[in-house]
């Protein structure tokens, strides 16, 4: 049995649990290994049910290991269903933050009496929040990949050509360099247009002596990558210059600050405090940062709310950002996988304000 199905049951007996029905698919990927568009998965002591439609008879056979047993058949969750105990009381686990209202009638109307159904969200995506050497080094690479490909494209320069133009070459240019998909659709955001803080790239020329933000990443081997760097395209005003140096000091002190122990709610008010120190504080109106892995937002959240606990292995943002509406915004955002001797910082790109014409 591999080692994630086995963490998993560690925690079902914790939580008094017989089994767990895994619907969501990058659970299910995460679990199995499998990166198809349609299966579920059942894991418990002594149950490793995966199963499948027939579009995926060849692709699941090749990609999820012996230790699972697979199954084939049109109706995923009837299917599911009828392989549960028919006797005996059984609590079955379900991600309630993840199964529709539908699908959960569903269920309990085709699994047997003897079935509980439990809801258990966030029981496999807390375990999918600490990356193993594997992951650390699928994101390492997506990062590397898009890094790269931002330098390729800074080098065709940045004033007089569209923010959509340019966000269009840079996500060609990732995927020829290689990489599965963009993260998301980058954001290019010129001057005043960069205070949205997701910006829509627009046909709009983009301007000498403006401030861009561009929000970038790649996909790659299923692993996202995530980063944001603001760029002059000559010689800013000094109130750019200002709020600039100002979102590059929050981020570095709050990178510092990162480490195993801390909430997402202490991280994030290193950055808040120096923000809101220099008059800002309605100017930053997100959270400090997000975990990344199969997902391009997923655990560990850090906000001014969130009580996540970071631990080593974590692969988190830091991106503080200052938005003044009709006036400028700027946003500085690395990668980040937390340490016991600190964080590393995956990204590679400098952040002294660079000017790229
Ligand atoms: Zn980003
Ligand atoms: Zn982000």
């Amino acid at each position: 049995v591999s080692s994630r199905a086995e963490k998993v049951e560690g925690l079902l007996a914790e939580r008094e649990l017989d089994a767990l029905l895994v619907t969501s698919l990058v659970q299910v990927r995460w679990l199995t290994g499998f990166t198809g568009s349609s299966a579920m998965a059942v894991v418990g002591p002594g149950v490793h049910r995966f199963l499948t439609d027939f579009r995926y008879l060849t692709q699941s056979a090749e990609e999820v290991g012996p230790e699972w047993e697979r199954e084939i058949a049109p109706d995923l969750l009837a299917q599911a269903a009828k392989g549960l105990p028919q006797e005996g009381a059984h609590r079955l686990g379900f991600d309630d933050a993840v199964m529709s209202v539908r699908d959960h009638a569903r269920l309990r109307e085709l699994a047997p009496k003897a079935v509980e159904l439990v809801p258990a969200a966030g029981l496999i995506d807390g375990l999918r929040a600490i990356k193993d050497a594997g992951e650390q080094e699928k994101v390492r690479a997506a990062a590397r990949l898009a890094d790269a490909a931002l330098e390729e494209v800074l080098g065709r320069g940045l004033a007089g050509r569209t923010e959509r133009d340019v966000a269009l070459d840079l996500e060609m240019t990732m995927r020829r360099m290689g990489a599965q998909a963009a993260s998301f659709p980058p954001i290019v955001a010129a001057g005043a247009h960069g205070a949205l803080p997701h910006a829509q790239p627009r046909a709009v020329e983009i301007p000498r002596g403006t401030l861009v933000v561009i929000d970038w990443g790649a996909v790659l081997d299923g692993y996202a990558s995530d980063g944001t760097r603001t760029f002059a395209t000559g010689e800013p005003d000094p109130r750019d210059r200002e709020v600039y140096e100002l979102v590059r000091r929050a981020q570095e002190e709050a990178l510092a600050a990162l480490r195993p122990g801390l909430t997402g709610r202490e991280v994030d008010a290193v950055a808040r405090a120096i923000i809101d120190g220099a008059g800002h504080a309605e100017h930053f109106g997100h959270g400090l940062g997000h975990g990344v892995g199969l997902e391009i937002h997923e655990g560990p959240r850090l906000s001014r709310q969130s009580e996540d606990r970071l631990a080593a292995g974590m692969v988190v943002t830091v991106e503080p950002g200052v938005y003044v509406p009709n006036a400028v915004g700027v946003r500085i955002e690395d990668l980040v996988i937390v340490g016991e001797d600190g964080p590393e910082v995956v990204s590679s790109l400098p952040k002294e304000l660079r000017v790229v014409e």
